[in-house]
């Protein structure tokens, strides 16, 4: 069976610190695309979930707020992306190395990406977010109980059940993500930047207008697919 838009054109990666939006505006743009969102994250936390030996090698590493290991998360995205020609990419790549990797795969299918959107945040307000989001694990998504809270306290407005706060949003491990993106993942600015691929969103903006923004870069009319 296949998903849909499995076979658009549209190949962008989302890339930015955590917290600054970039799972919401996946999922926001998966409709208006037809590409599927490939959260990193949400399959890392499945497979620990599942105790899958793929889990059990990236358990710490998710726990601590660390990177797993490069040609771990390589893999796993050559075996999820099999021959999708479409995806909104949701935390990764996250350092030069993934970045490279992908630019080959994608090479070595004739394709390359139609865009990178990075989201631009202050970090004292990425803390603060972080601190007060509460997300649905059986579906990834996410509410602020300050700007965006569900409609009863700790339940998913969409199918009822519980929401939970990521053990990894505590303010000890969050100090210890942004830490890591301005190490390891900022590099991919002028990396992209440089391949002419980079467009900028103000991710301080409220999440509509943070849509539209991405929404008017990547216009089927205006962009290659
Ligand atoms: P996220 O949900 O995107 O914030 O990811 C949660 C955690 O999963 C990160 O803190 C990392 O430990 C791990 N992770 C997700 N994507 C990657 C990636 N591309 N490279 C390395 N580790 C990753």
């Amino acid at each position: 069976m296949s998903s849909p838009g499995l076979n658009n054109g549209i190949r962008v990666v989302m890339l930015g610190p955590p917290g600054s939006g970039k799972g919401t505006q996946a999922r926001a743009l998966e409709q208006r695309f037809g590409a599927r969102q490939i959260s990193t994250g949400d399959m890392l936390r499945d497979h620990v979930q599942s105790e899958s030996e793929l889990g059990k090698a990236a358990q710490r590493f998710v726990e601590s707020g660390g990177l797993v290991p490069d040609v771990i998360i390589i893999k796993m995205i050559e075996a999820e992306l099999g021959e999708s020609r479409g995806f909104i990419m949701d935390g990764f790549p996250r350092t030069v190395a993934q970045a490279r990797a992908f630019d080959a795969f994608l090479a070595g299918k004739n394709l390359s990406l139609t865009a990178v959107i990075y989201f631009k945040a202050d970090h004292q307000t990425l803390i603060e977010r972080l601190a007060s989001r509460w997300t649905n694990p059986r579906t990834g998504r996410t509410y602020n109980t300050v700007s965006n809270p569900p409609q009863v306290a700790e339940i998913d407005d969409d199918d009822a059940g519980p929401l939970m706060q990521r053990e990894d949003d505590s303010a000890e491990t969050v100090t210890k993500r942004l830490q890591v993106f301005e190490e390891q993942t900022s590099p991919l600015i002028q990396y992209y930047r440089d391949a002419g691929t980079l467009i900028e969103v103000d991710a301080m903006l409220d999440v509509a207008h943070v849509t539209r923004e991405i929404e008017d870069a990547l216009d089927p009319e205006s962009v290659p697919t």
